[in-house]
């Protein structure tokens, strides 16, 4: 059979190879959804006839975005309870309750406004963590053509027959779904977080996610009194009670890590832990500000999370850079400490590391043509100097200068229009559900 080509020409790319030489000129050709080739000018021979050319002039190439943390299944409870609420009073009081009454129309509308609102702002993958439905998450990912991590998000706070029961519903959906869908589903497990899990419930899980074979993902350490709670009663810090669990064994990604301690930092560096920033979600709820320059210096992978749009409340991985870039240099008085470089690839190739898409998050040869197009010509985006190019994307641009999303070569969305998913109805369940 033919290999399916498409050629994206007149393209500015965003390779990020290194500080010095993040930006290529040129051409990049797609062979049934993989990068073969990304240079100044295509081949001769490169040029069949039945290859589909797509023009990229006034656009900058970048890879998808990862958004490494949140829960869709929430999304419409964006602003509800905007009370300014510390965490674990605004779970109690806002989120668990509302969260009671969710029927699965409730969610898949929330599901499905969140895919949307992330393919539309450049989102190529994201990791889900929520408690219902997660099928109808996974066949709304199915077709909406874009990438996913999902987590059946366990709270340990009950009996252990309901624990055992979401522990067997979390391993089903990895049975059930993991390398699915051409393989854009990932699956991982997921107790909500130590404050809400006891010990032997953590056990449990590490226990089957160790026989499985299985990543595991958890909130940590997201504001000061949830540590000092933990520490009081257990008489350890959480990431190093974790740590004795055998929790950071194998793959593991946390959410947050706003009050890490240097010797859990220095843990997580041992231990190839990978963390989630929130910065705006960590703002919002007032718990912190993470110390990402001392993960950077260890060499911890950073990648960043919108969390949901109740803590957020946009899923805007543009604001998140440009929040994340920025408040390390005013908390540290220190301009130096982050980078539009680094800043892009924890949105790109670190994220989708994270995730546990290896072969994703960076323009290069062999890599899943996964990427979206930036419009170079609002009033915000000039003047357009390629050596410009990361300063504009990280400090001036938002997800609505994204114009086009392509994940495996296919094209999700095309001029700010979603392809795979129905925009009215996406908008009208949204109003009718909640
Ligand atoms: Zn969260």
């Amino acid at each position: 059979m033919m290999k399916k080509k498409l050629i994206i020409n007149n393209g500015v790319f965003i390779t990020l190879d290194s500080k010095e030489n993040p930006v290529r000129t040129g051409c990049m050709i797609i062979e049934d959804g993989t990068i073969t080739f990304i240079g100044e000018t295509l081949p001769a021979e490169e040029i069949p006839e039945e290859a589909e050319v797509v023009d990229a002039k006034g656009r900058w190439v970048l890879p998808g975005l990862a958004n490494t943390h949140g829960h869709t299944g929430s999304t419409l409870l964006r602003g509800a309870g905007d009370d300014d609420l510390p965490v674990m009073k605004w779970l109690e009081t806002v989120m668990w309750p509302a969260e009671k009454n969710f029927t699965e129309e409730i969610t898949k509308a929330g599901n499905a406004l969140a895919i949307g609102e992330m393919l539309k702002s450049g989102t190529t993958a994201f990791l889900d963590m929520y408690h219902l439905h997660m099928n109808t998450t996974a066949e709304l990912v199915e077709k909406s053509g874009l990438n996913a991590v999902l987590c059946r998000g366990m709270i340990g706070l009950c009996p252990g027959h309901e624990q055992q029961g979401k522990l067997n519903e979390a391993t089903a959906l990895y049975h059930d779904w993991h390398n699915k869908a051409d393989g854009r589903i990932r699956v991982m497990l997921s107790p909500h977080a130590p404050y809400t899990c006891p010990p032997s419930f953590l056990e449990m899980i590490v226990d089957r996610a160790q026989e499985h074979g299985i990543a595991l993902h958890t909130h940590l350490a997201e504001n000061r009194k949830e540590v000092e709670e933990h520490i009081r009663q257990y008489g350890k810090r959480p990431g190093l009670h974790l740590d004795e669990i055998g929790f950071f064994d194998g793959n593991a990604l946390i959410a947050h890590g706003v009050h890490l301690a240097e010797e859990e930092l220095d843990l997580f560096a041992r231990k190839g832990v990978k963390i989630s920033h929130n910065p705006v979600s960590n703002l919002k709820l007032g718990s912190g500000i993470a110390d990402v320059p001392g993960m950077r210096k260890r060499g911890i992978s950073v990648s960043l999370g919108t969390d949901s749009t109740a803590s957020n409340n946009n899923l805007d991985m543009f604001e998140e850079m440009k929040v994340s870039a920025l408040i390390h240099k005013g908390a540290s008085e220190d301009p130096t400490v982050t980078s539009a470089f680094d800043t892009l690839k924890s949105a790109t190739e670190e994220g989708m590391k994270a995730l546990g898409f290896m072969n994703k998050g960076k323009l290069a040869a062999g890599y899943d043509a996964d990427f979206i197009f930036l419009d170079r010509t609002g009033f915000h985006a000039l003047p357009d100097k390629p050596e410009r190019a990361l300063s504009h994307i990280v400090y001036s641009l938002k997800g609505s200068d994204v114009t086009d999303v392509f994940v495996k070569g296919k094209m999700l969305v095309k001029d700010r229009e979603l392809l795979t998913l129905d925009e009215e109805k996406i908008r009208a369940d949204a109003k009718q559900a909640i």
